[in-house]
């Protein structure tokens, strides 16, 4: 029923609504593979006039090289597939910047299914990447954070747990944990109150990360004023070694402790446990061998480092 004056009118109607959308129309013909028709919001958005895109290859080079080779690639494959399909990418700005867009396309066939045309729209959707970005970075902080400890800031006992459980499976080392204690520490605290004691444990904690050297070592808060050192790579000898370290450096820090009978300073206990892997050991039970070893070190008299063998 419609004439040829109708027609043009509904082309009319039909251009202004797509011109007149944030999202960005355009045509393809896939024998020639160039545009047919780009919305001019285009402009607006990257800044390239509508005229500039003439051909494929316009929209492919103006893409970030991250993006490029993996985009094109889908789409060409969906287009020839004859799927609909979408793809997003950051499309280079005029003035050398990139926008995220996406990229929404719809193959038009012809009879015998070959593609004849594409038509889609470009969404800018840098808001919602930016979005994303910020949520992604919240979540790596939360996760951090849950595995610090909020007092000293170093590992806390989860870290731990999960180091220990990785380095007990992949049975890569020995494994060498180190458990200290602080001795006297109630009484510390007593004399000195709770805030001194915070930062005598801060303290000790950044002593005790300074004696550490190898890539896979961690130092971890155990819980209350217990420490412990895992080191993946050493033996016998340098777990040791490492243990005196420590001792010597908390030595040598010399926080006054009025009420210690260990030459008036805070000292610790050491526990060090050495295993051979290989048997059907829980790795849990191995701490508490060296935990064991720690309450030896205090009824030894403190401020000492005793040693286990434990075969697992
Ligand atoms: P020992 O020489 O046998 O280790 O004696 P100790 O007094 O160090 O051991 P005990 O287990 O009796 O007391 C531990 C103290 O550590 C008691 C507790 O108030 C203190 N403590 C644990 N966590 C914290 C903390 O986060 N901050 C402070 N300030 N003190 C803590
Ligand atoms: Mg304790
Ligand atoms: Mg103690």
């Amino acid at each position: 029923m419609s004439d040829v004056s109708d027609l043009s009118k509904d082309d009319a109607v039909y251009r202004t609504l797509l011109e007149s959308t944030k999202a960005i129309p355009w045509k393809i013909d896939w024998d020639t593979k160039k545009f047919a028709y780009i919305g001019p919001q285009i402009e607006a958005l990257l800044g390239w006039s509508p005229e500039s895109w003439m051909t494929v290859e316009d929209w492919a080079t103006r893409m970030h090289p991250e993006d490029r080779e993996y985009v094109v690639n889908f789409c060409v494959a969906q287009s020839q597939a004859g799927i609909d399909h979408e793809a997003d990418y950051r499309a280079l700005t005029k003035d050398n910047g990139y926008v995220w867009l996406r990229d929404v396309v719809h193959v038009v066939r012809k009879d015998n299914g070959e593609p004849e045309a594409l038509i889609g729209f470009m969404f800018d959707i840098s808001e919602r990447k930016k979005t994303e970005e910020k949520l992604l970075a919240l979540q790596k902080e939360l996760e951090a954070l849950s595995f610090k400890d909020g007092l000293t800031n170093i590992a806390n006992r989860r870290r731990f747990d999960v180091s220990l459980e990785v380095e007990w499976e992949s049975a890569r080392s020995n494994g060498q944990p180190l458990l200290f204690d602080i001795d006297f520490f109630k009484q510390y605290n007593d004399l000195y109150g709770h805030v001194r004691g915070d930062k005598a444990l801060i303290e000790i904690a950044q002593t005790l990360s300074l004696a550490l050297d190898g890539p896979r070592d961690v130092v971890a808060r155990f819980g209350g004023e217990e420490f412990v050192v895992l080191l993946p790579q050493a033996d016998a000898s340098v777990a040791l070694k490492v243990a005196e370290r420590c001792q010597r450096l908390i030595q040598k820090q010399a926080i006054t402790h009025a009420q210690s009978p260990l030459d008036q300073r805070v000292t610790v206990s050491i526990g060090v446990g050495t295993v051979t892997p290989g048997g059907h050991m829980q790795p849990s039970s191995f701490i508490e061998a060296v935990d064991q070893q720690l309450y030896a070190a205090k009824k030894n008299g403190r401020n000492r480092i005793e040693t286990v063998q434990v075969a697992a």
